[in-house]
């Protein structure tokens, strides 16, 4: 075989989709198993969103859209990002790509090059690190422990910040701990960015509307306005919407980063489908009941998911304040031998065996960078998440010392 490039050599698939795949191939051969693995909503895209796409498609919306973005799906997100946040994006500061994935590589690959640094806060959703090794810059992790309720110290992302220092990523709610970061917190970030001018800013609000117990959302472009030449923020319609599928996610950021991810993204994909651009504008502009009704879903499966886990010996669970996720840790049961013989002596030793002998498929720690821990998502219903709680207990009440 003709070679492939040292740019792929450093890309492993995805612990999420791992253990996903894993679970199902253990489902396929017969095995009784309950997946708490995938970031995916489990609720159905809005009709009026299916209804737009289907009148889009009927209409003959089918041919190359703008690179950059649908103006149509532009407005909608300007509306949106104004009702939301307060921020006024004129329609050449928004970007519209397939998903917040692509936002994200887009962002990375046009300003990143060999040698650069760019900060990311630990734990982490892992394509971060992976897009910026692509572009041959290093990742540098910043850990956030729980204690500090997995919030990114100011004093440690001073002290991690170089010449070299593109970026500073901030995820929230955050995939994986369902972290949320106040409008204060926040405040203090920005004293420390700055005096460091050389940094880009990106504020990944995948989960913006997913906070619980009423805690508003912040952002940094709205609490540090004076770094908007800087802020790249991040959304899109996949958790909001419960539209993974459509591949529609977005940016607001200034016009010279926004146009430099257009080239990108315009030999890449060429832009978004038309038809799934008019599924997220009917999403966007139409009635929000909807995400009323999956906020308040996920807020009650984390109050009975989380006092599940905070109640067996050994796990200790930080309170999420929003997402769709729950980061237990297990700092106390590593060195336990599971009950068929297996030593745990790692989370992923801790997942390998609540797997094959527990039957519940969860993603270790480690692949979202910070161990020993373990990631729980609550996009299933209630039934699943209560007997996978009750095998969890039962796995550690059966670990030998
Ligand atoms: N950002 C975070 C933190 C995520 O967890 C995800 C998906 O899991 C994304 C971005 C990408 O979302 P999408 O590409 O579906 O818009």
């Amino acid at each position: 075989m003709p070679p492939l490039s040292v740019r792929q050599s450093g890309i492993r698939e995805a612990a999420t989709i791992l253990a996903a795949a894993r679970a199902r191939a253990l489902r396929a051969a017969g095995r009784d198993i309950l997946s708490l693995t995938l970031g995916e909503p489990d609720f159905a895209t809005p009709p009026h969103a299916i209804d737009a796409a289907h009148q889009a498609a009927l209409r003959g919306d089918a041919k190359y859209p703008p690179v950059a973005g649908l103006p149509a799906l532009k407005a909608a997100i300007r509306e949106k990002f104004l009702r939301d946040s307060g921020l006024a994006y004129a329609p050449d500061e928004i970007l519209v790509g397939h998903g917040a994935r692509q936002v994200i590589f887009d962002a990375l690959i046009a300003t990143l090059d060999p040698g650069c640094e760019i900060i990311v806060p630990a734990p982490y959703w892992n394509a971060y690190p992976l897009i910026a090794q692509m572009a041959g810059a290093t990742p540098v992790f910043v850990e956030c422990r729980a204690a500090d309720g997995f919030l990114p110290q100011p004093a440690a992302i001073a002290q991690a910040i170089t010449a070299r220092t593109r970026w500073l990523i901030l995820n929230f709610p955050n995939n994986p701990t369902g972290a949320v970061c106040g409008a204060a917190h926040l405040a203090r970030l920005a004293e420390i960015l700055r005096a460091a001018p050389q940094v880009w800013i990106m504020s990944d609000d995948m989960y913006e509307h997913l906070i619980h117990d009423g805690t508003p959302h912040a952002t940094m472009a709205a609490v540090a306005t004076d770094l908007r030449p800087r802020i790249l923020t991040v959304s899109g319609v996949s958790k909001t919407y419960a539209m993974t599928g459509w591949r529609v996610g977005f940016a607001g950021g200034p016009a010279d980063l926004i146009a430099a991810m257009a080239r990108i993204q315009g030999q890449s994909t060429g832009g978004v489908s038309p038809i799934a651009q008019a599924a997220a504008i009917a999403a966007l502009n139409g009635p929000q009941d909807r995400v009323r009704t999956m906020r308040a879903t996920y807020a009650a499966r984390r109050d009975r998911v989380l006092a599940a886990l905070n109640a067996i010996p050994g796990i200790t669970c930080h309170r999420p304040d929003g997402a769709f996720y729950l980061y237990p840790g297990i700092a106390a049961l590593i060195g336990r031998t599971s009950p068929a013989g297996r030593h745990i002596d790692s989370d992923a030793a801790f997942c390998e065996a609540l797997l094959e002998e527990a039957g519940v498929a969860t993603v270790h720690g480690a692949a979202f960078g910070l161990a020993p821990h373990f990631r729980i998502s609550t996009a299933c219903d209630d039934a699943t998440l209560d007997l996978a709680c009750q095998r969890i207990a039962d796995f550690c009440a059966r670990l030998g010392d």
